[in-house]
Order: structure tokens, then C-alpha cells, then sequence
């Protein structure tokens, strides 16, 4: 590991002070390109294989290199890709270099806006989180994982979640914000406002409704720290979260086939349709961003009126669609889910955000009260430029599974 940044905060312009963790950022980087992406491919197989981490195209990760580049997941691509030697952006982050987290926020701001927008050459987009990885060390590695979220979405997570991690090394904890630049930004304002100048950031980030980051020197020091922090959620759980694993069947075998026609007839640009378990109560709204993108902001439940006719299906569906401006993409019938796509790839992709956010919102609820993002945060989900980017990607692709 080479060290190519130590401290101080020049190059800074008009922007705020810059304290706590930023006033002493080291950057430790990889020495070339091919030992960045070997690192790259050795963090992102580590999460790839576990949907209890990482569920369709979430998550991300990536690698600083010492020529001031990094490699880092595109937009849209999954971490089984990036795990394959696929789906990596590369991103000039020299100009950050000098500034990293002790970087002024405005430079971060620019920094993130340049590297994010399209480049016109056909080049992957990086991954629309990518400002927090410009913020921390040499490889950085974001999850989803099901556990952590059970306590990052209950009321009062903080004290929730820091119960459990207390006698670990340290943490940071992030509020809410937006994935994208205003996450960054988010952290930014945790990182400046952090502890002692001369304190190393610490290795683990927890982002509230969200999810985890976790950063350090190597692939195996950062997935060390992420076991960690698993087992310990997974302990205060009880042990039987440990390892969950996806599960799903043919829709026509568990559901009616009238029903299923009916939907299919319903909603035609989502042919695809995947049949997950639902034998638990539908959770309470959207408790992390990805629910929101891919399974749309609430699902169809389906009464037994509605089972019993292909009209009162088409009646739900279009309720659906002149509440949220968007088709339904997932129906509950008794105690499955059908969860459908305009491809299997996709169907896929919402089977597994659902059920990841049913687990979640289970597991919540030994937690403490499980908190829903609030209406307008879900709104702005369904809006975002970059989040449409991300699912059109993912669609045209197609191959999640
Ligand atoms: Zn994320």
C-alpha cells in the first residue's frame, strides 16, 4: 500500500471549515492497475454470492489505485459482474487527491457531477453512490445487509444499532439521505464534524434506512471488518438470521392460473412474473431506497373479491396506476408474492428487493418499531434521474438471475 495523501486542508475554496476526521485524511492506494483490479474482483465476489448482503444490482464497490484512479462498479451493473472482470467505471480522482475528505464540500460536489454524468463514449456511468467512495480509504465496499437493516429501520436505530457494535472498533452513524451525492454530502458533514483531529476514519459506516460501508487498506482487511459487523448483528438477533437465502417458484404453480392470467392481461409491459413467499405480514411501507426502484412505492394486495375475478384485478391495476403514475410491479396474493418484470431478469430483481424488504421488516420488528420512509422521501426515489438510469440499465440487461 502506498501513501499518498496526508492531511491538511489546501486546495480548498470558499467552502466551509474543514475539521474532524478531513482535517487528517490518508489515502492509502494500490500500487498499479492490475493489483486495483484484483482487489476490485476480490471485494466484490465476497458480497456477490450473498443475497443476504447484496439483492439485484445493489451495493457497490471499488478501488483507489496510486496513478489517481479508481475503479468502481458502474451504474446499473451487479457485483457478480464486477466479480467477473465486468461492469468497472474508471474515474479520475486526482483532482479529489489533494483534497479527499479534507476536500471542501463544494469540491466534492464537482467532483461527483463530472464523474457521473454521461460521457457520450458508451463508457459505463459509475455507480450513482460514488461520492462516498471518494470520501473514503483504498477499497470500499457498500451493502445491503438484511441484518444490519432490521436495525437501521426501526425507530431510534442509532441507539438501536450502537448497542450492539459498542464494543467493536469504531463506527460512524449517517442519517438518512438520498443515494447519490446527497448521501456524499451526508457523510462529508459526518466526517467533518468527527472526533479528534489525528483519529483514523473508522473502518465501518452505518447508513440509517440503508444500509453499510465498509472501508480499509485491503479486500481482506475490509471484508475482516464486514464479518465482523455481521456476526455481531446476527448474534443480537438470535442467530437464525445468519445466512437467509433467496427463494422463489414458478408463479403458475402457486397461484392460480386464473389470477395470474388476469394480471398478466393487467398490467402487459410486465409479462415476467416471479413467485416469492409472502407468509408474512406485508411490511409497512418502503424501509430502505432500493424497495422503492425496483418493487415501485406499495404493492397490490389482493382481496378475495378481487381473486375471484379478472375485472377486479384490472380495477386494482388501474387504481394502481392513477395513484403512482406507474404500473404495479408486485401483487400479494394469500401468502405469496408475484413480482413481475418486463423480462425474468428483472422479475428477478424485484423478487429479490421484495422479499429482502419483507425480511427486513420481519426482523425489524424484534428490533424495535419499523420506520417506513417518510412519503416525500419515497417520491423523491421514484423521480430520480439517476435511479431511472440505474433500472433501465438493469432492464436492458436483463440477466440479473
Ligand atoms: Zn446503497
Amino acid at each position: 500500500m502506498v501513501l499518498v495523501l496526508t492531511g491538511g486542508h489546501s486546495g480548498r475554496g470558499g467552502d466551509e471549515d474543514v475539521q474532524g476526521y478531513a482535517r487528517t485524511a490518508v489515502i492509502a492506494t494500490v500500487p498499479s492497475e492490475s493489483a486495483a483490479r484484483q482487489e476490485l474482483i476480490k471485494v466484490s465476489a465476497y458480497a456477490a454470492e450473498r443475497w443476504d448482503f447484496v439483492q439485484a444490482s445493489g451495493g457497490n464497490t471499488s478501488v483507489k489505485s496510486a496513478d489517481g484512479t479508481m475503479y468502481v462498479k458502474a451504474s446499473g451493473c451487479t457485483l457478480a459482474d464486477v466479480a467477473a472482470g465486468r461492469g468497472v467505471a474508471v474515474v479520475e480522482y486526482s483532482s479529489l487527491r489533494l483534497g479527499a475528505a479534507a476536500a471542501g464540500s463544494d469540491a466534492l460536489t464537482e467532483w461527483d457531477r463530472k464523474s457521473t454524468s454521461a460521457s457520450g463514449h458508451g463508457e459505463p456511468r459509475p455507480t450513482m453512490e460514488l461520492s462516498l467512495h471518494g470520501l473514503l480509504g483504498c477499497v470500499v465496499l457498500h451493502t445491503h445487509p438484511l441484518v444490519a437493516n432490521a436495525f437501521l429501520c426501526v425507530e431510534e436505530s442509532r441507539a438501536r444499532i450502537e448497542e450492539v457494535v459498542k464494543d467493536q472498533s469504531g463506527h460512524l452513524y449517517v442519517p438518512y439521505a438520498m443515494p447519490g451525492l446527497e448521501l456524499g454530502l451526508a457523510l462529508w458533514r459526518v466526517l467533518a464534524d468527527g472526533a479528534r483531529a489525528g483519529d483514523d476514519v473508522p473502518k465501518v459506516i452505518f447508513l440509517e434506512n440503508h444500509g453499510v460501508v465498509v472501508h480499509g487498506d485491503s479486500a481482506d482487511d475490509v471484508i475482516g471488518a464486514h464479518e465482523r459487523i455481521i456476526g455481531a448483528l446476527v448474534d443480537a438477533l438470535g442467530g437464525e438470521a445468519d445466512r437467509l437465502r433467496f427463494r422463489s417458484e414458478q408463479a403458475d404453480t402457486a397461484v392460480p392460473v386464473d389470477v395470474v392470467s388476469a394480471i398478466r392481461h393487467a398490467v402487459p409491459q410486465r409479462p415476467a412474473l416471479i413467485c416469492i413467499p409472502a407468509d408474512f405480514p406485508v411490511a409497512p411501507g418502503v424501509l430502505f431506497p432500493d424497495a422503492a426502484v425496483f418493487c415501485g412505492p406499495s404493492a397490490i394486495v389482493l382481496d378475495e373479491d378481487a381473486r375471484r375475478s379478472a375485472a377486479g384485478v384490472q380495477r386494482l391495476a388501474a387504481e394502481y396506476l392513477a395513484a403512482w403514475g406507474q404500473p404495479a410491479r408486485v401483487w400479494v396474493c394469500r401468502d405469496v408474492a408475484l413480482c413481475s418484470g418486463a423480462n425474468p431478469g428483472e422479475a428477478r430483481a424485484v423478487a429479490e428487493v421484495w422479499l429482502a424488504q419483507q425480511v427486513v421488516a420481519r426482523l425489524a420488528g424484534r428490533v424495535g418499531r419499523p420506520r417506513p420512509l417518510p412519503g416525500e422521501r419515497v417520491a423523491q426515489l421514484l423521480r430520480s434521474e439517476s435511479e431511472v438510469y440505474r433500472r433501465e440499465v438493469a432492464v436492458r440487461r436483463g440477466d440479473h438471475a
